[in-house]
């Protein structure tokens, strides 16, 4: 019996982790046209308590504006970081001089879990690291941090630094195994630029998650977060359409909460 609940308690959690998988890739997917091109199409979502089943996460969900910032630092990592100090200083209050000031979000973040539709980069690995948020997924592999022939990282990149650790996780997502197979197979092929490929290929990469998203039958503890993440996502009356009432409920239930 106890085994019985702890395996449908990770169903669960596997599940609600790939529906924020999904909403990356998706929100990559319904952001495509608006990003500026030449750019990096890519999303990070930085969700609370995802593994408190009982209530349904809050998250954060931004992409790459190093165009729009006019700034090479804008990656989507750094940006959802970025938004939630602004949010975890609206909790916490402002600084006052003198005081240290050290270990003040750290709670916050400590709670926290980034999804990421490209894996991050040697800069935002290295913030989320300091923010203190321990646990990441990603989905796309960067073969610019990859060796080309056996697929590793050349980049080493710390697990464990100033008392913080940080766990970073490819996604098992089917999407991701596609994806993953289709970039290898265009490196491999003699097409190194990562820009390129995102821009050329974007659709075949991130349609099909945004399809499994509006889709996907989910279980009752993540009904209400997939009703959140569709409409984060944008575009949700396009997949209304379909399954009407299902989608119906889900949104009304979101948004009278
Ligand atoms: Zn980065």
């Amino acid at each position: 019996m106890l085994a019985m609940l702890r395996e449908s308690r990770e169903d669960a959690l596997r599940e609600r982790r790939d529906l924020f998988m999904l909403a990356a890739l998706a929100y990559t997917w319904t952001h495509l046209e608006a990003q500026p091109k030449p750019g990096h199409d890519i999303t990070a979502i930085l969700a609370w308590n995802v593994e408190d089943l009982e209530n349904t996460p809050d998250f954060i969900i931004d992409r790459n504006r190093n165009f729009l910032q006019q700034g090479e630092l804008y990656h989507a990592e750094a940006n959802v970081l970025r938004l939630a100090y602004r949010r975890l200083r609206r909790l916490v209050g402002p600084a006052r001089e003198g005081w240290a000031d050290t270990g003040r979000f750290a709670p916050g973040m400590a709670r926290a879990t980034v999804f990421t539709s490209l894996e991050p980069c040697p800069m935002c690995h290295a913030s989320i690291h300091m923010a203190g948020v321990p646990r990441g997924y990603f989905c796309l592999e960067d073969p610019w941090l990859r060796d080309p022939q056996s697929h590793e990282l050349r980049v080493k990149l710390p697990q464990e630094y100033y008392g913080k650790h940080l766990e970073l996780i490819e996604s098992r997502l089917p999407a991701c195994l596609e994806a993953r197979k289709l970039i290898w197979t265009l490196v491999d092929s003699g097409q190194t630029r990562l820009t390129k490929i995102l821009a050329d290929r974007g659709e075949e990469l991130f349609k099909p998650a945004y399809e499994r998203l509006t889709e996907a039958p989910v279980r009752v503890e993540n009904a209400m977060l997939r009703a959140q993440l569709l409409l984060a996502v944008g575009k949700p009356w396009q997949a209304l359409s379909r399954r009407q009432d299902e989608r119906l409920v889900d949104m009304a239930t979101a948004l009278t909460r």
